[in-house]
């Protein structure tokens, strides 16, 4: 079977046979691919101009989409995992790969709702840039008009497209994936029902299956390139001209030399120290250790080494290898020979410095399967007694099985070799101190991407050392690339271009949809509260009665709310602070303005939904004359929950509370859940 690429919307074969690719259990070819023949500067034009239609669309809109395409693929799981035995991956393996990749369309869905209702995001608060407040600045960021070109490693063929695509396409750019060769035939299995099901616009993911060819020699400064796998190949796809000329982003992730320390307290006999073992073995195990974050190094107490090595010893020991698919196997096969042959290679140059503890290089007891053709290993688990002189462990990566157990002496010493690695993705600390915690963190954050302070307090529901969360950064300084990926809305962020905007806040408002502080307000008669949520407009505000505080008022308050803080309530207690009388509460004010500005009879408003801001920026005092001006600021559509639910959005709203000297004495936005006018049969 030649593998089909997903190109300018239509599925095609490269020229020739194609390279063979393999079963990694058993030997046998499974497909062949090529991409000979393929026009890639065609397909990046091509994606280019489809990926307006991704552009169009709001973050409600996209986000509704990846939550589509997630439950379908979902729903035909058991066909990938299928496939992704072939790869040599049992049946956890494959759980991290598929189900972890669903779930990362699953967790940028509902990142939607930290985005507006509109195509772009407007970022952060605006800057005052002028005395009269005519002028001012705000950031605004809209999708990038090119191609995320993600170029990925053999390990994750599944995970590593999802993770990248759910990121691009929650943020209106479309996706040309390029899958490493030697696994894309899983990638390819997915993909095919992806276009199939009709979810994503046409144009929106192109997929290569075999050599990427020239593809990035035609990227340009609209385009944004991903790239995972070895450091040497990243370094030198990052200086291609096209690269450098048009500045395109370039996001490495690497070769990770990642490290886990066992605390000075974590002592046989302490859950913390059968954490570790179990986590140690887990990261060589799982994944046959074909992972960017596993343990490639552990640290230990140098009083616990003996301890350590024992432990971790006896559960290597119990892992079975064999068929994935073969009863009771735990560890399975590499990706295939070449890869099996690449990690040996890297084995015998640490082994020039470390001594072997456990494992063999040469046999392998293959439990379903014949040893001898599929990419089988024994785990590997080496020692160096003198890891600031012996420096291997901390510069050669072996991506298989393969860890190495390092004394310290202290703490400090601890710190100073996870930083040997030079960068990494991830790094773990287990530990029941929180001063060891605290101390390791601050001083080795530098060097790592993402750390976990692992104890028996979280242990029950970690989601471990080796995986990289959706919603938290992934990525690493130095040796692991220095690029960042996911991170929730961070990730997102990466394929937008932020734009300074400056102008009146009248036109400031205009262009992001959101009302800034200044800008011209359309003052309406009838209460914005008896309007549906169609019906509200952006910067018409309400302007109230007005009201003049009493003492009565605060007492009250008071009285009800419980908080008699000395200042409302003991006016002989006031020298030496920053009140003149009695001074109203802060919370008496926002409800004294809702009772201003609230709607009494029944309307389109549903509940209030909560404050976001407030400040109260001048003490109101009894005798004063307070004013409310309720403006409308933002609205979010919000989808329906089921059939029943009814059509509704959120809108917010700006709570200016005003004195006789149209000072403001407090600011808040408020948000109120308002129902459509226009409701489903
Ligand atoms: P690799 O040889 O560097 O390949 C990575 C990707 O680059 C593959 O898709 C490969 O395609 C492609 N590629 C190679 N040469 C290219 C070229 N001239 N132009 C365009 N693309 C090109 O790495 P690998 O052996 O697949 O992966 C293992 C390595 O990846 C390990 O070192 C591991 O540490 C690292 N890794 C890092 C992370 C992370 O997140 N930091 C994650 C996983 C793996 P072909 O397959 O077609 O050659």
């Amino acid at each position: 079977m030649k593998l089909q690429n997903y190109i300018a919307g239509n599925w095609i074969e490269g020229d020739g046979d194609g390279s063979p690719l393999f079963n990694s259990v058993t030997g046998e070819v499974v497909a062949t691919a090529t991409t000979k023949g393929l026009d890639f500067k065609q397909a990046l034009e091509y994606g280019r101009s489809k990926g307006s239609a991704l552009r169009r669309m709001t973050f409600q809109e996209r986000g509704q989409m990846l939550k589509a395409l997630a439950m379908y693929l979902l729903e035909r799981k058991e066909k990938y995992y299928d496939v992704s035995y072939k790869t040599g991956a049992t049946r956890i393996d494959s759980w991290i790969d598929i189900e972890g990749g669903i779930g990362n369309l699953f967790a940028n869905a509902s990142l939607r709702r930290q985005f507006g209702d509109e195509p772009y995001y407007v970022d952060g608060d605006y800057a005052p840039l002028s005395k009269g407040g005519t002028f001012i600045g705000h950031h605004i960021m809209v999708p990038k008009e090119g191609v995320a070109v993600h170029i990925n490693a053999y390990n994750f063929p599944i995970w590593g497209m999802l993770e990248k695509v759910a990121v691009n396409w929650l943020a209106g750019v479309p996706a040309v994936v390029k899958p490493a060769t030697v696994t894309s035939f899983l990638t390819e299995a997915m993909v095919k029902d992806i276009i199939a099901s009709g979810i994503l616009p046409e144009g929106a993911l192109q997929l290569i299956c075999g050599s990427a060819g020239d593809l990035l020699d035609h990227v340009g400064s609209q385009d944004v390139v991903t790239f995972t796998g070895s450091a040497s190949t990243g370094r030198m796809l990052k200086s291609k001209p096209s690269i450098i000329e048009n500045a395109v982003p370039f996001n490495m992730e690497a070769d990770s030399l990642n490290s886990s320390i066992l605390g000075e307290d974590a002592v046989p006999g302490t859950p913390e120290f059968d954490l570790f073992i179990k986590e140690v073995v887990k990261e060589i195990t799982v994944k046959c250790g074909q992972k960017c974050t596993a343990i490639r190094r552990i640290m230990v107490p140098e009083n616990l080494v003996e301890d350590v090595q024992i432990a971790v010893g006896e559960r290597l020991q119990k892992t079975t290898i064999g068929s994935p698919t073969a009863e009771g196997v735990r560890m399975g096969a590499l990706a295939g020979q070449d890869q099996m042959r690449e990690v040996k290679e890297q084995v015998d140059k640490l082994l020039k410095e470390n001594q072997l503890v456990f494992g063999n290089l040469d046999q392998v007891e293959a439990i379903g399967a014949d040893g001898s053709k599929g990419a089988f290993m024994s785990p590997i688990l080496m020692r160096n007694d003198d890891p600031f002189n012996a420096t291997a462990a901390h510069n050669i990566e072996a991506f298989g099985p393969v860890s190495t157990i390092l004394p310290y002496r202290n703490l400090d010493d601890a710190i100073a070799l996870s930083k040997l690695g030079l960068g990494s993705l991830c790094c773990s600390i287990v530990t029941n101190d929180a001063k060891t915690a605290r101390d390791f963190t601050l001083g080795a954050a530098s060097y790592h991407g993402r750390i976990l302070v692992l104890n028996g307090e979280c242990a029950k529901e970690s989601t471990g050392h080796g995986s990289p969360m959706p919603l938290l950064v992934h990525g690493g300084p130095g040796r692991a690339g220095g690029g960042e990926e996911m991170g929730g809305k961070r990730g997102v962020l990466h394929y937008m271009q932020r734009t300074a905007i400056q102008g009146s806040p009248t036109m400031i408002t205009a262009i992001t949809n959101v009302y800034q502080q200044g800008a011209k307000q359309k003052e309406v008669l009838l209460n914005p509260f008896m309007k549906h949520f169609e019906e509200v407009e952006i910067g018409e505000t309400l302007v109230t009665h007005k009201h003049t505080v009493t003492d009565a008022d605060i007492i009250n308050f008071a009285n009800v709310s419980g908080d008699h803080f000395y200042a409302h309530t003991d006016v002989t207690s006031l020298d030496g602070t920053l009140f003149e009388g009695r001074v109203a509460h802060g919370y008496w004010i926002l409800s004294k303005a809702a009772g201003m500005f609230v709607e009494n009879r029944k309307c389109p408003v549903l509940l209030n939904y909560g404050i976001d801001e407030a400040r109260f920026t001048k003490p109101v005092y009894p005798g004063m004359t307070i004013g409310v001006r309720l403006t409308c600021k933002e609205k979010i559509q919000q989808e329906k929950r089921d059939a029943d639910d009814i059509r509704k959005g959120i809108v917010k709203w700006l709570v200016e509370v005003y004195d006789q000297d149209n000072e403001t004495c407090a600011i808040a936005t408020i948000l109120t859940m308002v129902k459509n006018r226009e409701q489903d049969a």
